[in-house]
């Protein structure tokens, strides 16, 4: 298990590693994961700031630097 800042909150999160994809995970085994947005960016954030980034659109960096 290692740690990493959140790109949303700078939080340090414990993570498994790998990129996960949120709308297709059902459990939750770390506390954040690396998002691949619509944009083609990658960002890792918390579940936390997942929670508040829209869900009826993609997600672009531009939501991720609004957290
Ligand atoms: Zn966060």
């Amino acid at each position: 298990m290692a740690s990493r800042a959140c790109d949303g909150c700078d939080t340090s999160v414990s993570i498994a590693g790998g990129i996960a994809n949120i709308w297709s995970q059902e459990s939750r085994p770390t506390e954040g994961i690396v998002l691949e947005l619509g944009d083609d960016t990658e960002h890792f954030l918390c579940y936390d700031c997942i929670d508040q980034l829209p869900d009826d659109r993609e997600v672009t960096a531009a939501d991720v630097a609004a957290l």
